[in-house]
């Protein structure tokens, strides 16, 4: 084995260990750190009281004294004077509504922003740390905002200039989101295990005896995990799946990550009602994680790189669209071309790119669905997962989709646009308020009085899985594409010449 590969896996590991160490403690590492560092510096930070747009004080923040910083290079810097402060956005900020603070909407989350890009406040202040990472980066304030600020590139920039609060937080975000998240050697231990851990009683024991409760972190991961289908070790997706019918079109698939892993059967479905529809369904073996998750928490770097890797590998492929199933994935295929616009070695092909990336739902609308033959009777609700509504603009896809289901009664519920409070890995970081947003989704979920909630995005349904069970509610939760799959009859079993073999 070559040596850096060895020192690879070597930092791999070690950076795991951190990870699980800290969970573990609660954070007790970059709690001691944190007061380490506040005590040479001397103590408390200095400065006044800073005043919000409002002219009342917003809490937390303090004034850089006069002599003052250099102000940070700021990326988009100029997209934060778009803003006009008029607060249009407050009433659909789930942060907003839970807290009640101005620094918790995205008006003062992109005031505090300013004041960083002016060097007023330091990206290190850990009041604009929380109140930035506090942000669900759901979008919706860029649904409702009339001036059309680009709320999800502002945050995503200020995240990428705040620096980690330690070490251990460096190596644990490393060792997951550059590592772990594009490795399939350690994706698919992750598969197994999970499946072991649930099918040999181990979690049953874990749960009814509540061992990992005095470990908060740990027992919050535990859980989330949802019930995993599929066999122990998953057969790998076809790399080509014959169009039935007609030909319509040439798709390469976005298999995913982690979700994969977790939900393999609404990839397969995916698969059978793509080559339902007449698509021919490439699903490339070489390509990696999308770069979504690095990108939200700031990491862009490892985003750009990942993005790098999949153009090469899905242009390769010579398919007409590039289809994801994971409002999050298809959100940030949209987004290639921007990430590397400065690249001048990729900026035109991540454009390209970016151009021909489609969500399921929306490539089925623009196809025209052919008409499902089977029943499925069920009462649905849709949740609209944030990256669809907010970050695609996809509101009636999904919605079309469903209708066309023979026997099944979709019926709205309340705010289906809000968060569920999944929003990427924030139900792990920001358990409590994860948990106070998804308490509203539950009660509007539950007042619909459907049988089964449907979401295009893994993370929402892991959530929401998640939900229901604390409640001990009996529902179903899935992808839209598998109640279609049930509508087209497939079982499951991909044929590669000529979609599903059921
Ligand atoms: S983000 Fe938009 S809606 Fe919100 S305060 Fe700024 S301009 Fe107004
Ligand atoms: S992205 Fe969501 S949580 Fe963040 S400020 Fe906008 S509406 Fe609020």
């Amino acid at each position: 084995m070559k040596l850096n590969r060895v020192v690879a896996w070597a930092a791999l590991v070690i950076g795991a260990i951190a990870l699980v160490a800290d969970y573990v403690y609660d954070g007790l590492l970059r709690r001691s750190l944190r007061r380490l560092l506040a005590a040479v510096r001397g103590g408390e930070e200095a400065g006044g009281v800073q005043r919000g747009p409002d002219g009342q004080p917003v809490s937390g923040i303090t004034e850089v004294p006069e002599s003052g910083e250099t102000p940070v290079a700021f990326p988009d810097a100029e997209l934060i004077r778009s803003c006009v402060h008029c607060g249009l956005c407050l009433p659909f900020c789930p942060t907003y509504n839970v807290l009640g603070v101005e620094m918790d909407s995205p008006r003062g989350r992109i005031y505090q922003m300013k004041l960083v890009a002016e060097g007023k406040i330091s990206p290190d202040n850990p009041h604009f740390y929380k109140h930035i990472y506090q942000c669900l980066d759901c979008r919706a304030c860029e649904t409702a905002c009339p001036s059309g600020v680009q709320y999800g590139r502002l945050v995503e920039a200020a995240r990428s200039i705040i620096p980690p609060r330690s070490n251990v937080e460096q190596a644990a975000r490393r060792a997951i989101l550059a590592g772990a998240l594009n490795s399939d050697p350690i994706l698919s231990v992750i598969g197994v295990g999970s499946r072991l851990y649930q099918r040999s009683g181990l979690q049953k024991l874990v749960r009814s005896t509540g061992i990992l409760r005095p470990i908060p972190r740990l027992n919050r991961m535990e859980s989330m995990l949802p019930h995993l289908e599929g066999s122990l070790i998953l057969e790998p997706l076809p790399p080509v799946v014959r169009a039935q019918g007609e030909r319509r079109a040439r798709v390469a698939f976005l298999s995913g990550c982690i979700a994969a892993q977790f939900f393999p059967q609404t990839n397969r479905s995916t698969i059978a009602v793509l080559a339902a529809n007449g698509c021919d369904v490439l699903t490339p073996p070489a390509q990696g994680c999308c770069g979504a998750l690095q990108n939200h928490s700031g990491d862009r770097e490892t985003a750009k790189n990942f993005a790098r890797h999949n153009i090469d590998v899905f242009e390769r492929t010579g398919a007409d669209y590039y289809v994801s199933n994971a409002a999050g994935c298809g959100s940030m295929l949209k987004e290639y071309g921007e990430l590397l616009a400065d690249d001048p070695l990729y900026a035109e092909r991540a454009e390209a790119f970016s151009e021909k990336a489609r969500d399921i739902t929306e490539l089925l609308a623009e196809l025209g669905l052919r008409p499902p033959t089977h029943e499925v009777s069920a009462r649905a609700t849709y949740q609209d997962a944030c990256h669809l509504r907010h970050g695609q603009k996809i509101k009636n896809p999904p919605r079309e989709l469903l209708a066309a289901i023979p026997g099944l009664e979709l019926v709205e519920m309340a705010r289906s646009e809000w968060c569920c409070g999944s929003a990427g890995i924030y139900n792990v970081t920001q358990p409590e308020l994860s948990e106070s947003i998804l308490d509203m989704k539950m009660e509007n979920v539950i007042a619909t009085g459907a049988d089964t909630i449907l979401a295009a995005n893994p993370g929402c349904l892991i959530q929401l899985q998640h939900g229901l069970r604390d409640r001990g509610v009996h529902m179903r939760a899935a992808h839209p594409v598998d109640l279609l799959a049930e509508a087209y009859g497939a079982d499951g079993h991909l044929d590669s010449n000529g979609g599903d073999g059921g």
